[in-house]
């Protein structure tokens, strides 16, 4: 019989993507060897994450609050950077795959999960594609070409997604691109190699 204070935490580790029953009891026995300020900072860390976090409000992406400012996140505020060029992703993990391959200059979109076959986009994703439609369609009237960039999974929910983005920022002003050769089919952005993902980058059609 195990304590309840340990039978406790394994049920919230188990309800982690990736950790069975069996992983997260090994987790709690780990814990249970680290000194008292190990678990004091993990506690603490797990209590105040969202208390510190918040989103960019021009491409979404989840930054610490104390790096926003006027609403905007470190990518978004860089002067440096073309706000013409928007490259859609999946999540943050693939946006930072994408930016660790230090040939992107453009800015991000995070679009917050991959559309099913099986299910309507929701009413979030919904919003976000006309969010997006209205920023691609205010550059191009304002004389510029905008680009989107559908750096998206190779699997057929990304192949679903990129379809359903691209048929809503139809405009003659608005390219729409997918990562070129390379990405795997069948394969997701986070599990592709640094070079593999900046050499699709650059051969995006
Ligand atoms: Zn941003």
């Amino acid at each position: 019989m195990l304590p309840y204070s340990v039978k406790n935490l394994i049920a919230y580790f188990s309800q982690l993507p990736g950790i069975g029953q069996r992983q997260a009891t090994r987790i709690v026995f780990a814990l249970i060897n680290k000194p008292e300020d190990f678990l004091e900072g993990f506690g603490e860390g797990v209590a105040r994450l969202k208390q510190n976090l918040t989103r960019c409000g021009n491409c979404g992406r989840i930054v610490e609050k104390s790096e926003v400012h006027n609403k905007l996140c470190s990518i978004c505020a860089d002067p440096r950077r073309n706000k013409s060029i928007i490259a859609i992703v999946k999540n943050e993990i693939d946006l930072d795959a994408l930016e660790e391959t230090g040939e992107y200059a453009g800015i991000y979109f995070v679009f917050g999960g991959l559309l099913n076959a099986l299910t309507k986009p929701s009413a979030a994703q919904e919003r976000k594609i006309a969010f997006l439609a209205n920023k691609t369609q205010k550059i191009a009237e304002k004389g510029g070409n905008a680009e989107v960039i559908l750096a998206l999974d190779t699997t057929p929910s990304g192949n679903l997604t990129a379809l359903y983005i691209e048929k809503h920022l139809k405009h003659p002003h608005v390219k729409v691109t997918r990562l070129g050769q390379g990405l795997p089919t069948g394969g997701e952005m986070e599990y592709a190699d640094r070079e593999t993902l900046k050499n699709s980058l650059l051969g995006r059609r």
